[in-house]
């Protein structure tokens, strides 16, 4: 297709744009549209091109370690050492193979996540609206659009009310353009073209239908190649900063390795092949190379948990965030509460009824009145709902309140059948919505919506008296509408002319009960130091009895969206920190909030749903969009997605961000005194002119083997008991902690005497030199096992039975590396090739010890700096 051709597009009238597309106002068939669908391709952009497998793998061998490590084969290979240089070639490819393995694997799960937020289209097919996955559109289908939405392919407007889209992504104009079925001119530029919407875009107003006109790579976006920036890096300021603290930490071992041999050469006098190697082994113990992959593990697997839990991270940062929150910001319906509906009474002039019946069948016993009856028309007509019944069991197709006015409207029964002429959509910043329609009575205006809004429309009615029963309403926990209605005579809804003008009909109570697991979860929060904040478009007094029925701190005072308005930025920060309940808020308000509460030094998840909520969820610390009623625009603007819409989901979030950190933290702390000890071993012979109680092959086996299996392990830890009951961290508190500083320290001196201890024991002996570094390695190993052990419970104690008992990965790390250790110390092939010697069973015991004795001093440490910690808080507390 020609550029030429496709300019035509948007210069051809609507009727005409159909005709070229072949296709119908009322859409495809299923089958048309299948076979377009195989003629023309998936709906889907080309995939960033990512480096094939080999680049991949290679690239693994661009780091400071496997540098080193190819220079020392070289010089070894050079010094004819060919055992040498094989052991570390083989070192390297196993390094970039287990790196390779790795990202690959974490790559597959952010992938699959990814797919979870594939985007769904509304179209029209056989005459029918159904939802599509976006990937299926073809050329000729009918779309339709509503504010929030992204286009899902480029579109002919084909139908638009009050129509704006935000088209940055294509001409970076982020100010929406206003769209409209008519022709343009065919040398209008892009961002000109008023009757098309491009693919990628977002709907920021109005509703709309539009023809397909190009999919896939054939779109606009598809041609500049857009949206390839999507592709995400798997990394976190955390993953980032220890990244580079890696890098750093690299280069000093290696000018420290240069000096140590410098030293040892002109100094110490020692022949320099031995020399060399010791300096090797120095270096490759030294550099925390594993590191930033385990980090990347652990992040990954913390991406999947939460994903099972529900919760869809979009931006990976999120996830440090979530876990850091200290107060969360949260929709009441849907989110809080089930949002399945139930009408449970009705005021009007004439009296209160009280409607029986469960769920959204429309059957049930109600006295009919001519008042009811009118009220039931205008709840049945103003209403965008559908009640579906499968197997026996009534469900809703929209929007649940309304699914609860047509089964009200079914219980009170009466002929409902109408054709529409106009509406205006409900929106959370007018609060109604209106119908036109002619029906069994003539042609009729309904208007439906927040009492306030509603009554202001009135005409001839006491106002207070019904403003009043509508609180008294609202205070036993129920939503409230009010319905009116106005006989019409024109074609279209013209609201300035019905202020003051309607007739009131009355009052509609509807339950939305609490959910019970988010209860829980508020608790749960609370227990965590996590304040839970209510901030809901609903009346006040539904907002609070809700509050305090899921149990939120204070409900006795909830702020209405017209308070906030009269506070300014700072009497807001103030007021923030002792109002649990905002009602009646617009989208604007929560930005405001979301900044008040950050003002106070507060980590804020905000959720939302509405095209209008973005900015509030950019701003937040962590965003959480609604996945089932949230609009494209909010998951986009989003860090987080919530699959079920669950507030329960949002705090099974936060568990799981805390647990990535604390994991995260492990294997730093196991990562960085391990190999602080390993280093300090040989450093400290080197200085001495002692022998290598470990030689430098034995160094570079034992960081292979406990690389894939010990230092791996920490990754797949599950949540530590106690996790919710620990004070939110603070989100400036640094990773690198005076505490962990100490442990670093404390643990390398302890495997330095551990290992050296057991080297001096086993030459006093009069074992030969190959059977004492056996000795020697053996107790690194267990030393490092013991250590793992330690470190899966920083917050509490090791010496559990749940402790002990461990997780299923633990132990086979624990079975792998023993078997391995015990093949090296045995087998002759491989005591070959490690100059070991068999270790008698009493030795090997005595080593087991050394760990054990190890394990208890680090343990008793802990717990009297946790005793210490506990008893400071009490006092400042
Ligand atoms: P939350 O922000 O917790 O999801 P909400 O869903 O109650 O709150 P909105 O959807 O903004 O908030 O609704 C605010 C008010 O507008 C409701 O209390 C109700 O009175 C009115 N309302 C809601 N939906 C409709 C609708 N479809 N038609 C008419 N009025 C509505």
């Amino acid at each position: 297709m020609t550029s030429g051709e496709d300019a035509a597009w948007h210069n051809l009238a609507p009727e005409d744009a159909l005709r070229r597309a072949t296709a119908q106002p009322e859409g495809l068939t299923g089958a048309e549209a299948a076979r377009r669908l195989a003629a023309q391709g998936p709906n889907r952009l080309p995939e960033a091109r990512t480096r094939g497998p080999l680049l991949r793998f290679l690239a693994h061998f661009h780091n400071v370690l496997i540098y080193v490590l190819l220079g020392s084969a070289a010089v070894t290979a050079a010094l004819q050492h060919w055992v040498d240089t094989g052991v570390i070639l083989a070192v390297v490819l196993a390094n970039a193979a287990i790196g390779f393995i790795q990202e690959g694997k974490a790559e597959a799960a952010m992938a699959a996540i990814r797919q979870m937020l594939a985007p769904r289209a509304a179209v029209l097919r056989d005459g029918r609206r159904v939802s599509v996955d976006g990937a299926d559109l073809v050329p000729g289908d009918i779309v339709l659009l509503e504010a929030g939405d992204k286009v899902p392919a480029d579109l002919r407007v084909i139908e638009a009310r009050g129509l704006a889209a935000q088209e940055a992504i294509l001409t970076g104009e982020s100010v929406p353009v206003e769209k409209s079925v008519e022709p343009v001119p065919a040398d209008a530029a892009l961002g000109d073209r008023r009757s098309m919407l491009w693919s990628g875009t977002l709907v920021t107003q109005g509703t709309a239908r539009g023809v397909v006109v190009a999919t896939g790579a054939g779109t606009e976006i598809g041609r500049i190649g857009g949206l390839l920036a999507e592709v995400e890096q798997l990394t976190t300021p955390l993953v980032a900063q220890m990244d580079h603290f890696a890098r750093w930490l690299s280069f000093v071992i290696l000018l420290v390795s240069g000096l140590l041999l410098l030293y040892g050469y002109f100094v110490g006098h020692q022949a320099f092949a031995d020399l060399f190697m010791a300096v090797v082994g120095l270096a490759v113990a030294a550099i925390p190379e594993g590191l930033p992959a385990v980090m990347t593990i652990t992040l990954a697997i913390g991406v999947q948990a939460m994903a099972q839990r529900h919760a869809i991270v979009r931006r990976l940062p999120a996830i440090e965030a979530i876990g850091s929150v200290s107060v969360i910001c949260t929709d009441k319906t849907g989110t809080l509460t089930r949002n399945e509906m139930v009408v449970t009474g009705a005021e009007t002039p004439a009296g209160a009824f009280e409607i029986g019946g469960e769920g959204y069948a429309p059957k049930g016993t109600v006295a009919a009145s001519d008042d009811l009856s009118r009220l039931a028309l205008a709840a049945a007509l103003c209403n965008d709902a559908a009640l579906h019944r499968k197997e026996g069991h009534w469900t809703v197709e929209g929007d649940p309140m309304e699914g609860a006015l047509l089964a009200f409207a079914g219980k009170v029964g009466g002929d409902h059948a109408a054709r529409r002429l106009d509406a205006i959509p409900f929106d959370s910043r007018h609060r109604f919505m209106a119908v036109l329609t002619d029906g069994p009575v003539g042609r009729l205006v309904h208007v439906k919506g927040a009492p306030e809004r509603v009554l202001r429309m009135c005409g001839g009615i006491d106002y207070k008296h019904w403003h009043d029963r509508a609180d008294a309403m609202a205070r036993r926990g129920l939503r409230v509408l009010a319905l009116a209605e106005r006989g019409e005579a024109g074609e279209r809804i013209d609201v300035s002319a019905l202020e003051g003008r309607l007739t009131f009909l009355g009052l509609l109570g509807l339950i939305d009960p609490p959910r019970p697991e988010a209860i829980a979860a508020v608790a749960e929060c609370r227990a965590a130091g996590i304040r839970v904040k209510m901030i809901t478009g609903d009346h006040a007094g539904t907002a609070a009895a809700i509050a305090a029925q899921i149990g939120l701190e204070h409900t006795n005072r909830a702020l209405t969206g017209a308070d906030l308005d009269k506070l300014d930025e700072a009497q807001l920060a103030l007021e923030v920190a002792s109002v649990d309940v905002f009602a009646r808020t617009s989208p604007e308000h929560k930005l405001r909030l979301v900044t008040a509460l950050q003002a106070n030094g507060l980590t804020v998840a905000m959720t939302g749903d509405g095209v209008n909520d973005a900015p509030a969820l950019k701003r937040a610390d962590a965003g959480i969009a609604m996945g089932l009623k949230g609009s494209e625009a909010a998951k986009q603007a989003a860090d987080l997605v919530l699959a079920d819409d669950n507030f329960a989901s949002i705090a099974a979030a936060v568990r799981e961000g805390r647990t990535v950190y604390d994991n995260l933290k492990k294997v730093i702390s196991w990562t960085l005194p391990t190999n602080a000890g390993e280093a300090m071993v040989i450093a400290l012979a080197l200085l001495a002119g002692l022998a290598l109680p470990v030689t430098a092959v034995q160094i570079l086996w034992v960081n292979l083997i406990t690389a894939i299996t010990l230092g791996l392990a920490l990754a797949f830890e599950p949540t530590e008991a106690g996790t919710m009951a620990r004070p939110p961290r603070s989100r400036s508190a640094p990773i690198l902690t005076g505490e962990l500083v100490w442990h670093v320290v404390m643990v390398a001196l302890l495997f330095l005497a551990a290992v050296f201890g057991v080297f001096s024991y086993a030459i006093d002996r009069g074992y030969s030199l190959p059977l004492a570094r056996t000795m020697a390695m053996n107790t690194l190993v267990v030393l490092e096992i013991f250590h793992l052990f330690f470190i899966r419970n920083i917050h509490g104690t090791s010496l559990t039975w749940d402790a002990a008992k461990g997780t299923k990965v633990v132990w086979t790390v624990v079975i792998v590396i023993t078997a391995a250790q015990f093949a090296v110390t045995y087998l002759p092939p491989l005591q070959a090739l490690l100059g070991t010697e068999p270790v008698p069973p009493a030795d090997g015991l005595l080593i087991i010890a050394v760990g054990a004795a190890f394990f208890a001093i680090i343990e008793i440490e802990k717990q009297i700096r946790l005793g210490l910690r506990a008893r400071g808080k009490m006092a400042t507390g």
